[in-house]
């Protein structure tokens, strides 16, 4: 293998550490960073990942509640909850767990967090403010990306970057964010028509298109930065004939090891990263709101 590879779990690690040392700073002030998470219905996956954060959270001492509600919830009643959470002064990050249950709107839901509180980065006016260029709280993986990227390439002015996918979570905060960095940005999504083009010229690539092993050798030129965000579980079959589940990403790593610089690993390079940045994001909300 050419490429240096990203270590996520190193990175994630040193920024929990950082989030644990402002959360005791907190608490010595008298203020316990608190993340409230609502869960409607019973999605095994959401639930799962509500476990995972409780975790992460516990660990850098950041308090984690759960308000699960029925499936049968209506608009009304999650508002509701979303608004009580707004009000409390004792909750300083507020996360609505996806997927909410047909026929939720998700969006309409989310519009109801204060921005203030909002640490997934998804009410509009925190997009907004990432546009403008303004402090806000970013999208934890579009953070979490980037904060591989800088882990290895502090300095990104006049790099030509491109970015595949823009989902108003990862892709199109991720193009802020290195606009925002001053690197030259290409965005490409599905109607693009010639996407190895654009991704040989690049010498930042950043993969968020949701595409199983989309990007190969055929697509990097030697020397560029590759940051796959995607995640997928797939079954595969391994050299000794037997089919196991695997997690993968948007690169085939093996090949593309080979000509990047430098490049994340799947499972290992943003997914720890994203919640570390959940944690960074609920400090950061804490100490904007006990700062007044
Ligand atoms: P999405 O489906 O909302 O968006 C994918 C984007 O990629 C779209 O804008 C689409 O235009 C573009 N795209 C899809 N196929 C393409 C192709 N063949 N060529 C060019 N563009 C293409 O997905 P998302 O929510 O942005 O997530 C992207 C990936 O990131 C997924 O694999 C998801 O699992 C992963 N993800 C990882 C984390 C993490 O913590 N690591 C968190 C969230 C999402």
């Amino acid at each position: 293998m050419i490429a240096k590879l990203i270590d996520g779990k190193a990175l994630a690690a040193q920024i929990k550490s950082e989030v644990a040392s402002r959360a005791k700073a907190l608490a010595h002030r008298g203020h316990k960073p608190c993340l409230s998470a609502i869960l409607i219905g019973d999605n095994a996956s959401a639930a799962s990942y509500a476990r995972s954060q409780a975790k992460h959270a516990e660990e850098v001492g950041v308090e984690y509640q759960l308000t699960p509600l029925p499936a049968g919830t209506t608009e009304a009643k999650a508002i509701d909850a979303i608004r009580k959470l707004n009000e409390d002064a004792k909750v300083h990050g507020i996360i609505l767990q996806l997927p909410v249950p047909q026929p939720l709107d998700a969006f309409k839901l989310q519009r109801q967090i204060s921005p203030d509180k909002d640490v997934e980065g998804v009410a509009p006016a925190n997009l907004g403010l990432l546009a403008m260029g303004r402090k806000a709280l970013v999208p934890c993986t579009a953070a979490a990306a980037f904060a591989c990227l800088r882990a290895h390439m502090p300095d990104l002015a006049g790099r030509d970057a491109v970015v595949i996918g823009r989902s108003v979570i990862v892709g199109k905060p991720l193009a802020m964010l290195l606009l925002s960095a001053n690197a030259t940005v290409t965005q490409c999504h599905t109607r693009t028509r010639d996407l190895a083009e654009h991704t040989r010229s690049a010498e930042i690539l950043v993969v968020a298109a949701g595409a199983p092993s989309l990007i190969g050798a055929e697509h990097v030129a030697p020397g560029t930065i590759v940051i796959d965000v995607g995640t997928h579980r797939v079954k595969l079959i391994d050299s000794d004939g037997v089919e196991r589940t695997r997690t993968i990403g948007d690169v085939r790593f093996d090949e593309v090891a080979q000509v990047a610089s430098a490049i994340t690993p799947v499972p290992g390079g943003v997914g720890p990263v994203t919640v570390a940045m959940l944690l960074q994001n609920t400090i950061e909300a804490c100490d904007r709101q006990t700062h007044g």
